[in-house]
């Protein structure tokens, strides 16, 4: 693994960089993209945000003047030539690009990853990849303060606690610790409202979101003897509900809520095939389950995406494949 000097050293040695994140971006992705974006152009880089997804309207906010670009293999396919560095964030997997999988993979650009998931994909020789951080925002943030000297003002303060707070759930998940409150605590200190930030995530849902989490919470199953809790979404459900895929984020945490569940999993289908969010309590490794269907993620928080599939010829497979992780 590279050190933040060494990040710096290739930041110094270059002079463009181009922002990517993972598909169905959170705030996480959206926020260490934007705060290192931010910075880089602060020490007089130059620096693009292109994702696969676009941003989830709920984390507009982030943005307001649209420095990301939403990426069209037609018309940008000269970007990975472009710059001189190509930065991946909070993934470390290059499946989990989509679109700007092919492109980056035959670049011949410098490639940096900067993530905290388990068992990455080892495409670059640099990676800083720590599954010990709870966010990649709280790498983005140490590493914004062992460079140059940049101030953390609102600007980059803002993405910044969006991400440490989300990937947290609201500094509430096992990976938060001190250090975590610290960096949230000057962050605050840099203007951050943190009663703003929670209602900007948590209180900006459509009255159809509300109505996607009762068909939701209705469709709940358990098994093994409750411990393992699950809810499934058709996409019937969000036309009907007039939802995006994006108003699903947090249903899942749900299925953590019943007593004695120590496993939940969130089924939603796609255009084209289906999702499963992963959750997990009380030593439950669920990204090996995860694993198990081409996915991954944290030891208690996992998923997968699988193309051109029913999810109901998955679905007993997955349930059955659960319970020996329990
Ligand atoms: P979520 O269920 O919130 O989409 O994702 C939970 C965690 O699992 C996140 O940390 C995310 O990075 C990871 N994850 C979600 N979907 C996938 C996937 O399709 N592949 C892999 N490798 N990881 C995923
Ligand atoms: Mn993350």
């Amino acid at each position: 693994m590279i050190s933040f000097d060494q990040i710096h050293a290739l930041i110094q040695n270059n002079n463009s960089f181009l922002i990517t994140t993972h598909v169905n971006p959170d705030g996480d992705a959206i926020g260490s993209e934007l705060a290192l974006y931010h910075y880089l152009k602060r020490i007089g880089k130059e620096a693009a945000i292109f994702n696969c997804s676009q941003t989830p309207y709920n984390l507009e906010f982030l943005d307001p003047t649209g420095i990301i670009s939403h990426f069209d293999k037609v018309k940008n396919s000269d970007i990975f030539d472009k710059f001189d560095v190509l930065v991946l964030l909070d993934l470390n997997h290059l499946s989990r690009i989509m679109e700007l999988e092919e492109g980056f993979r035959k670049s011949t650009k410098l490639k940096i990853c900067i993530d905290h998931h388990d068992e990455p994909e080892n495409f670059s020789e640099y990676m800083f990849v720590d599954i010990n951080y709870a966010s990649t925002g709280e790498i983005i943030f140490e590493l914004i303060e062992a460079g140059a000297p940049v101030k953390i003002d609102y600007q980059i303060a803002l993405p910044l606690y969006i991400a440490i707070m989300t990937d947290t759930g609201s500094f509430r998940y096992e990976r938060t610790t001190s250090a975590t409150h610290i960096k949230a605590a000057k962050l605050l200190d840099a203007g951050v409202d943190p009663n703003t930030a929670a209602s900007m995530i948590h209180d900006q849902g459509s009255p159809g979101r509300m109505r996607l989490l009762g068909r939701a919470l209705d469709s709940i199953k358990l098994y093994y003897s409750n411990q393992l809790c699950t809810m499934a979404l058709l996409r019937k459900d969000l036309t009907e509900t007039g939802t995006v895929e994006a108003d699903i984020e947090g249903f899942v945490n749900y299925t953590l809520s019943i007593k004695g569940v120590r496993a939940g999993l969130l089924f939603y289908e796609l255009e084209n095939g289906f999702k499963v969010s992963f959750r997990s309590v009380d030593n439950v490794q669920i990204n090996k389950l995860a694993k198990e269907f081409n996915g991954g993620g944290h030891f208690y928080a996992a998923g997968t995406r699988i193309s051109n599939a029913k999810l109901g010829d998955y679905y007993d497979t997955i349930i059955k494949a659960a319970e020996k992780y329990l």
